[in-house]
């Protein structure tokens, strides 16, 4: 197979077009047959339920080229379980595990081109999501919905080695205590919006959300969970109902545990506790683990011992060995590599 001419280690995280999609419908109550479509295009009502009250959940996952030459995609299996629990928290259709990992294959099957190669950094994403389709305008769950997953070529999220970013203490929540902060809804990007603009107008490069109720425990970023590292080696991370769970963060407190022999605290995280770990760091899928250096809550400065040059040490082994993972240089736990081809 012939691969697109892209130049792959300058890609940026931007939406690319590629040739397949995957498009189901569901409607009287159950899912159609599903397959690919060249039509990235979607119509729907102008009174579609996902236009007028926001009825959409997504996920995001990455398909790689091993070292081998295989494509793969990491633990697809537990994005199609986080994609039910947040269709049933807004009332929509679940669509089956089984089926969305086999609409994943499909997908990337089907765009095996815009695979980036082995080495160049580079990878695909792939975003699977629901909406409401038809006209709803009295509040109500939508009758009808699609489930979709198109991909992009994305490039490596650290060129030229991973910086140190600076973050700040925001004055927005991200999440109330019972709401919706541990699905993976549209509505709270759109939340978002405004308070990652402040943040970016005032300097800094993320937020770091507190528990809206106290305002004195660490939640996470508008996109990514907090992994701390204590003076004495070990990874701490907050524990929440309304924290997006990671599977970045799961994966990663496994290695820790199982690979680095490391010890791994799952708890509620004070504010007050932050000034005395030695690294943090934000986990996702997009970067894996991305170093922070510098809190700032209300002009006080933290500033992590690890400093603002590269990462510290137990997270980039940890970084290290995700990513060997992954990409087919270290040995998996059994299950979570999914081969396409
Ligand atoms: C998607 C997401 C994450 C990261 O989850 P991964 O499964 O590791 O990609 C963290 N926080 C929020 C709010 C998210 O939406």
């Amino acid at each position: 197979m012939e691969k697109k001419n892209i130049d792959w280690a300058n890609l940026g995280f931007g939406y690319i077009q590629t040739d397949k999609r995957y498009v189901s419908n569901y409607k009287n109550g159950a899912w159609d047959e599903g397959g690919l479509t060249d039509d990235a295009t979607v119509v729907i009502n102008e009174c579609a339920g996902v236009l007028q009250y926001a009825q959409t959940v997504f996920e995001g996952l990455k398909a790689y080229t091993t070292e081998d030459g295989h494509i793969v995609t990491f633990r697809p299996d537990l994005n199609a379980e986080r994609l039910e629990q947040s269709a049933k928290r807004l009332e929509m259709p679940v669509f089956p595990k089984e089926r969305f990992i086999d609409a994943v294959t499909q997908v990337v099957k089907a765009n095996a081109a815009y695979v980036p190669p082995y080495g160049t950094g580079a990878t695909l994403y792939i975003r699977p999501y629901l909406f409401g389709t038809n006209p709803v305008i009295g509040v109500k769950p939508a009758d009808e919905y699609q489930f979709r997953m198109f991909c992009t070529p994305v490039g490596p999220y650290f060129k030229g080695g991973a910086k140190p970013i600076t973050i700040c203490v925001s004055d927005f929540d991200r999440a109330a205590p019972h709401g919706t902060g541990h699905i993976k809804a549209g509505l709270n990007y759109a939340m978002s919006m405004h308070a990652i603009m402040e943040a970016h107008r005032n300097g800094f490069d993320e937020n770091m959300y507190l528990d809206a109720a106290t305002r004195t425990k660490v939640e996470e970023t508008g996109g990514a969970n907090f992994l701390f590292v204590t003076k004495d080696n070990k990874v701490v991370t907050p524990r929440s109902n309304s924290i997006l769970p990671s599977i970045t963060r799961r994966s990663l407190i496994y290695v820790a545990r199982e690979y680095l022999g490391l010890e791994v605290e799952e708890r509620e995280v004070f504010f007050d506790e932050v000034k005395d770990f030695a690294e943090c760091g934000l986990c996702g899928t997009a970067a894996v683990i991305s170093p922070v250096g510098k809190i700032v809550d209300h002009g006080k400065e933290i500033c992590m011992p690890s400093g603002m040059e590269k990462m510290g040490p137990v997270i980039q082994k940890l970084y290290d060995t995700l990513t060997g993972i992954q990409m087919g240089r270290i040995q998996a736990p059994e299950g979570w590599i999914h081969v396409v081809e």
